[in-house]
């Protein structure tokens, strides 16, 4: 089953999955898309496959960061259908791909009618939750370049090691001003642990990149396993 790519789906199994997925639909989605605005209704909850979401709180004057990434392991917009389907910030598509959607009311009934289901979607967003947090701490705390390394795990974890990106939009990511991102990007460059040609960056020694990383990869990382590991949601469904 299509749907099944996104590992929080897969979670529940075929049969539980079944109950729902005529309400779901494939949708491919485009480099820059925008998913949801700051403040903006959530209609649709996106489920990706492939590429990876981007969450951005936006500044007065022009500032935004980062504070958010979405993959395959997980969902945009489940809790905000399960409340006020309000997005608390701006939401778009960082590396392009496919995703599972779903009307923001039919994915609310389907969590309604299952326990299992419900939670599984309120332990997700814990972990979005905690993931914000050690991204607020390490953006106050890391420097640039840990922190790109970091940035650089992620990306290599959900979608290898090739990404289409322009150094403006790796300095909103990192949350640093652009001539700052050119230089650590330099370095990295000579460090050979990346490569960057107009508009794509390649990781060239992913070892590197690990060695040079703080810890907050592998902090939110062991976060996710904690809250979602091993839950055998499957088995506990009702529909
Ligand atoms: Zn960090």
């Amino acid at each position: 089953m299509p749907h099944s790519k996104n590992q929080l789906l897969a979670r529940l199994g075929a049969e539980q999955l079944a109950q729902f997925s005529s309400h779901l639909k494939v949708v491919a989605l485009g480099q820059g898309e925008l998913i949801a605005d700051t403040h903006g209704n959530v209609r649709k909850v996106y489920f990706p496959h492939s590429g990876i979401i981007s969450c951005i709180v936006e500044m007065k004057g022009g500032h935004a960061i980062e504070t958010g990434m979405i993959g395959n392991d997980g969902a945009f917009g489940a809790a905000q259908a399960l409340d006020d389907k309000v997005s608390l910030n701006k939401v778009t598509m960082q590396v392009p791909g496919s995703a599972s959607a779903i009307d923001a009311d039919r994915l609310r009934e389907a969590a309604e009618r299952s326990n299992a289901f419900r939670t599984l979607l309120i332990e997700y967003e814990l972990f979005m939750t905690a993931q914000v947090q050690q991204t607020a701490a390490c953006n106050a705390v890391h420097s640039v370049q840990t922190r790109m390394c970091r940035w650089l795990l992620r990306m290599h974890e959900l979608v290898g090691n090739d990404m289409p990106l322009t150094q403006e939009f790796l300095s909103e990511m990192i949350g640093v001003r652009r001539s700052s991102v050119t230089r650590v990007a330099g370095d990295m460059q000579k460090a050979g642990m990346i490569s960057y040609t107009r508009g794509r960056l390649h990781i060239v020694d992913i070892e590197l990149v690990t060695m040079n990383a703080c810890e907050c990869h592998d902090d939110v990382r062991s976060h996710y396993d904690r809250i979602m590991g091993g839950k055998p949601y499957s088995a506990t469904l009702k529909l």
